[in-house]
């Protein structure tokens, strides 16, 4: 028998907001345990939550980058529970009228059985997150860090349409890309934020009915999410093959053996008791608010990818790579943007392409550093490109010298500093003539060689050229000089 395996995924997004979902302690990441905790997040009695405005505006712009219906009149709810890292006894979440319904992500699967799977999110709620509970610190105590409690989350529920741990894997990175983007969240599962919760079914291949689940709690790195998921689905078929049924029900995932455990059979949304938060009114989304936020959303990474590859004609790698962040891909943009106005008889895209993804991009990461820092300013960028694509400078030469020597002094401009480092390349018959009758003059073997047949030594004498010439003989008059030469 051969098996599918059906996965959902609850993915928790932590706002970057600068305070909390529903007061004014920090929202930030980390601090001495218990210093983001006023007497909201420590719930005194007859506190009072106060909404977080950012939090609703960045689950609205989620919300529209994946497509999903916004609306108009959202509201909270309490889902009861009790933990020590929860002093409220509650989190208050959004069950019957969360922000955003339906909507949908396209995948691209590097590998992956299915071509661009298309995943359906069910919907996406705000809420709030628990504090820190911390067993392993003291063999006879537990610790409880309260900084994290009310942190604002957002939980991104989708269909169960994926398909294997590869198609999480790319879900988990479109999402994360998607939330950098848009400036809501860091995206980063290390610190926790962003976590998911796996559920997971197996059914013969081709069954139209879905299989009994089993949901992996808190999954916090990709590597951890695939070996937990390839465990699960393992002994979900080893149940049914030994003609048992799987048992719906929460587990965890130990890292240290790569197996998942039972946590609890599954809770059921009554065994929380859910009911309206009467603490907060409903909050009532105008069409001037949504209309706002639509202006002010930026393109997202797959219309500029198209915009990449259709109107600046680059190749879909290209197109991939300068797509990865919203700075690098707003930067890339920029300097093709510019090159048209500034260069409209030349076609610089693919030199600029390979000078960002090549030079530019590397050059950040080994300086820690970004695009928009550089200090050498676009136009001399595009510069750059147009000694290459002029033929004035070789493209070897512009990587290894002009590059490093632009970002030194980036106050000349590059067909200067070429000069002046005497890179530029030169098509001058005499110069090159002086070079390749030398060349041809310490090789008369090789000569005689190629006048037999052996053309294949031109590139020998064109590497011999480039290597006296400093690098500076332009190649096409140099074939053509040294062809005329041969073939005397
Ligand atoms: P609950 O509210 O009880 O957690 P939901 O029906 O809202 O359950 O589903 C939660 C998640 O489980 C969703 O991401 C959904 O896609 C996924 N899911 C539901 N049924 C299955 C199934 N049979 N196999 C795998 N995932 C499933
Ligand atoms: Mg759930």
């Amino acid at each position: 028998m051969v098996y599918e395996t059906v996965i959902g995924l609850e993915t928790h997004i932590q706002l970057g907001t600068a305070s909390k979902a529903f007061c004014a302690d920090a929202a930030a990441f980390g601090g001495a345990p218990n210093t983001h905790t006023g007497i909201i997040s420590l719930a005194h009695p007859g506190t009072l939550p106060r909404l977080n405005k950012k939090a609703v505006e960045y689950a609205v712009k989620l919300g529209m980058a994946l497509g999903c219906e916004i609306n108009r009149r959202t509201s909270f709810d309490r889902k009861n529970y009790f933990y020590a890292d929860l002093p409220k006894g509650f989190q208050t979440t959004q069950d019957r009228a969360p922000v955003c319904l339906g909507g949908s992500i396209a995948l691209k699967v590097p590998g992956g059985q299915r071509n661009n799977p298309l995943i359906r999110i069910h919907h996406i709620h705000l809420e709030e997150d628990a504090g820190k509970s911390m067993h392993d610190q003291s063999p006879d105590h537990s610790f409880i860090d309260l900084n994290r409690a009310g942190v604002p989350l957002l939980e991104i529920v989708s269909e169960p349409d994926l398909r294997g741990p590869e198609e999480v894997a790319a879900y988990m990175e479109e999402m994360r890309r998607l939330v950098r983007w848009l400036g809501i969240s860091d995206g980063n599962m290390e610190e926790g934020s962003m976590r998911c919760d796996v559920n997971i079914s197996i059914r013969p291949q081709g069954s139209s009915t879905f299989g009994n689940r089993c949901e992996i709690k808190n999954m916090n790195s990709m590597r951890f999410a695939k070996r937990a998921i390839e465990f699960e689905v393992n002994r979900q078929i080893a149940i049914v093959e030994a003609g048992g049924k799987v048992f719906q029900e929460t587990r965890g995932f130990d890292a240290a053996d790569g197996t998942t455990y039972s946590l609890r059979e599954k809770e059921n949304a009554h065994d929380y008791r859910y009911f309206p938060e009467p603490d907060l009114p409903p909050v009532v989304l105008s069409e001037q608010y949504l209309s706002d936020i639509r202006q002010e959303m930026p393109l997202l990474p797959a219309q500029l990818e198209t915009l990449f590859l259709e109107t600046f004609g680059l190749p879909a790698y290209d197109a991939e790579q300068l797509t990865q962040d919203h700075a690098t891909a707003r930067y890339a943009k920029q300097l093709l943007e510019l090159a048209v106005v500034n260069h409209p008889e030349k076609n610089l895209n693919k030199t600029i392409a390979n000078l960002l993804i090549n030079k530019l991009l590397p050059w950040c990461v080994s300086e820690n550093t970004t695009l928009d820092q550089c200090p050498v300013r676009p136009e001399y960028w595009l510069e750059y490109a147009e000694l290459i694509e002029s033929g004035q400078l070789s493209a070897s030469t512009a990587a290894q010298r002009l590059f490093p020597a632009m970002l030194e002094t980036p106050a000349t401009a590059p067909a200067l500093l070429a000069t002046q480092l005497n890179l530029l390349q030169s098509a001058d018959n005499d110069f090159l003539e002086e070079i390749v009758n030398d060349v041809l003059a310490r090789f008369p073997d090789k000569v005689a060689e190629y006048r037999k047949g052996k053309k294949g030594l031109l590139g020998m004498f064109m590497g011999e050229v480039m290597k006296n010439s400093k690098g500076k003989a332009e190649p096409q008059a140099t074939t053509k000089l040294l062809q005329e030469k041969l073939s005397l």
